[in-house]
C-alpha cells in the first residue's frame, strides 16, 4: 500500500476543519489540522495530532497550551494560511481567551493546557485539557478527499 492510498482512504472520511493556534515568546502561530476529537467528558479532554516536522509541535512543547479553533464555512482562506496554501503579507490579527491566541469568527473556540502527549509513529498526540470556551452559530467548514465544502453542497448530495 503506498502514502497515497492510504490519503485517499483516510480522505473518504469527512472532517470539519482546525485552526491549532499558540504562543511562544510574543510570538503567536497558527496550524491548519483536521485530525482532532472528543476524548473525555470528566476532564474535559480533546485530542490533536502533529505530524513531525510540523513547527506547531515544539511551540506547544514550549508553551504547553493552545487553542482549537473550529472554523465555518466562511473560514476556507483561514485554512489555506494556516496551511501554507495561500501567502498573506499583514500579521493575522488573534484574539485571546484565557492568554491563549483564538482565531476570530470560529464556531466554537477552545483554549486548552496539555494534559499529556504521545508519539505515535511519525506524529505525536497532544491530549489538551479545555479550560475555556465560546460558540458562535455558523455552518462548518468541511474536508472531504482532498477538497474543501460546505455543509450545504453536502445535504445537496444526499438528497
Ligand atoms: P508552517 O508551515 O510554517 O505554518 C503554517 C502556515 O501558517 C505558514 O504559511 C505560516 O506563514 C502561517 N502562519 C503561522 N502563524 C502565522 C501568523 N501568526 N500570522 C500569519 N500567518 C501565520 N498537519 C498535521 O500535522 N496534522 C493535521 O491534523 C493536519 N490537518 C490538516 C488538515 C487540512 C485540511 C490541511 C489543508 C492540512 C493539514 N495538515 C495537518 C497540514 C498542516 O496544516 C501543514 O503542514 C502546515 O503547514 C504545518 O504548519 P507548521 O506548524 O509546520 O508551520
Ligand atoms: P490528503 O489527500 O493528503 O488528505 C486526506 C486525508 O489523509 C487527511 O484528511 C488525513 O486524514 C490523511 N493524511 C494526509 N496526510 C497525512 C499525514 N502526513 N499523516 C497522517 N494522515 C495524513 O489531502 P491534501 O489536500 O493533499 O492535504 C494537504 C496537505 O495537508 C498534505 O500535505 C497532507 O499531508 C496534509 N495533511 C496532513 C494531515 C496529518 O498530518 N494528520 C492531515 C490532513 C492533511
Amino acid at each position: 500500500m503506498d502514502d497515497r492510498q492510504f490519503r485517499n482512504a483516510m480522505g473518504k472520511f469527512a472532517t470539519g476543519v482546525n485552526v491549532i493556534a499558540t504562543e511562544v515568546n510574543g510570538e503567536v502561530h497558527g496550524m491548519t489540522a483536521n485530525a482532532f476529537m472528543s476524548v473525555s467528558l470528566d476532564p474535559k479532554l480533546i485530542v490533536i495530532s502533529l505530524k513531525e516536522d510540523a513547527k506547531m509541535l515544539n511551540k506547544i512543547k514550549e508553551s504547553n497550551r493552545f487553542s482549537v479553533n473550529i472554523l465555518s464555512s466562511e473560514q476556507q482562506e483561514q485554512s489555506m494560511i494556516f496551511a501554507g496554501q495561500k501567502k498573506v503579507e499583514e500579521k493575522f490579527e488573534f484574539d485571546y481567551l484565557e492568554g491563549v491566541p483564538v482565531v476570530r469568527d470560529s464556531l466554537a473556540q477552545l483554549s486548552c493546557e496539555v494534559y499529556n502527549e504521545h508519539v505515535e509513529g511519525d506524529h505525536t498526540l497532544f491530549i489538551g485539557k479545555v479550560t475555556s470556551l465560546e460558540l458562535q452559530d455558523g455552518e462548518p467548514l468541511i474536508f472531504n478527499c482532498g477538497k474543501y465544502r460546505g455543509l450545504k453542497e453536502m445535504e445537496k448530495a444526499i438528497i
